[in-house]
């Protein structure tokens, strides 16, 4: 078996590790006789997998007592609809930050249900950086503020938050959850799809402050009501139990690393071997401003989209997949997240400047 460096944006790498576990714990969970697949969600065994995936998720992420902590479904996309038809609830205004399209997919989907404004936008350079605000930017009876705090498609972060004074701040982290410590009593709600950085699709973490919870619109449907989820500890229905089984398996592997203080650690040092070769590189460059550079998805181009193609044919060829940039970008975009070895970043790196000699 030969397994490849994985550069995927998502669904992505998986720790060796976790899916060593989970192959073992495939056709027997501990000594239940049944795979976790097969479990009642409403078992006593389950029951404890799904809390311990919660109680280690609180212990690396430093959640406080005040947010609830909700394992839903629907992707990050269907937090699109959620949130405004959950928090658009007093003025029935939100602010929107533009930083790339899963952004203006948020801020797309909130107008349909209020009056959602666009405050700031980087489209105007194919959203390479993060456009600056301050608090007078933002309407004080807006009922929330809104960004997308990595941009996955286009590779930038924002790595102070924006100053929203006493405005909930909501942050999309789908491609950043887990990469670093975070603040999250800044936050009103955080959000995150689990297949960039947590686990298989599936399951959409929601980390939200419970005082925002049980004002949702009169239209809300039921399930799109946090509500409905945090008064059933997530159980309402059947929730994504495997998913949530192999994330709570990726918690227990990230503590074990030493928690998300080491993690930045490790994907800063990936993201520096790959920006600084990008920064000397007479070949490649990267295509976000470097204030504004994510640690996560880095995307590069030659300049030449046949040289663009060559590479990415001849780096599949070796080993390292899925190195393509977004369709809208163009170019290639290499996706390092937590379980991307150092040593495949490296190996990129080499194969890059071997690149760049035979294509000079
Ligand atoms: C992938 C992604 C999404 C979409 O997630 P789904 O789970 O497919 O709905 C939304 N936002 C960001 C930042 C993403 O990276």
């Amino acid at each position: 078996m030969a397994r490849v460096y994985n550069f995927s944006a998502g669904p992505s790498m998986l720790p060796e590790e976790v899916l060593k576990t989970a192959a073992a714990e495939m056709l027997e969970y501990g000594s239940t006789g049944q795979s976790v697949m097969e479990m009642s969600h409403r078992s006593k065994e389950y029951d404890a997998i799904i809390k311990e995936a919660e109680q280690d998720l609180r212990d690396i992420m430093g959640i406080p007592d005040n947010y609830d902590v909700l394992f839903l479904q629907g992707g990050a996309s269907t937090q699109f609809a959620m949130v405004p038809l959950n928090l658009m609830n007093k003025n029935k205004k939100a602010d929107y930050i533009i930083t790339g399209q899963w952004a203006n997919k948020a801020y797309k989907e909130a107008a349909r249900y209020g009056n959602a404004r666009a405050v700031a936008s980087s489209a105007d350079k194919t959203y390479s950086y993060i456009p600056k605000t301050t608090a007078e930017d933002f309407d004080k009876d807006a009922d929330y503020v809104h960004i997308c705090m990595n941009n996955t498609i286009y590779g930038t972060k924002y790595h102070e938050l924006p100053d929203t004074g006493d405005v909930p701040l909501v942050a999309d982290i789908s491609s950043c959850i887990l990469s670093e410590p975070i603040d999250v009593k800044r936050f009103g709600v955080l959000y995150a799809g689990a297949q960039k950085n947590v686990a298989p699709a599936g399951v959409t973490i929601v980390i939200i402050r419970k005082d925002l919870i049980g004002n949702a619109m009169d239209i809300t449907p039921t399930m799109l009501n946090y509500k409905t989820h945090s008064e059933n500890g997530s159980m309402f229905n059947t929730p994504p139990c495997y998913t949530i089984y192999i994330a709570g398996l990726v918690f227990k592997w990230i503590k074990k690393m030493g928690g998300l203080a080491e993690m930045k650690k490790i994907n800063d040092k990936k993201a520096k071997i790959l920006y600084d070769f990008l920064d000397s590189s007479k070949l490649f460059k990267g295509t976000v401003v470097p204030e504004d550079r994510s640690i996560m998805n880095v995307p590069f181009v030659t300049g030449n989209e046949e040289l663009d193609a060559k590479f990415v044919s001849e780096a599949k060829a070796n080993g390292f997949v899925n190195i393509k940039g977004h369709r809208s970008v163009g170019g290639m975009r290499a996706s390092i997240y937590n379980a991307m070895p150092v040593e495949g970043v490296e190996k990129l790196v080499e194969f890059m400047k071997k690149f760049e000699e035979e294509n000079a």
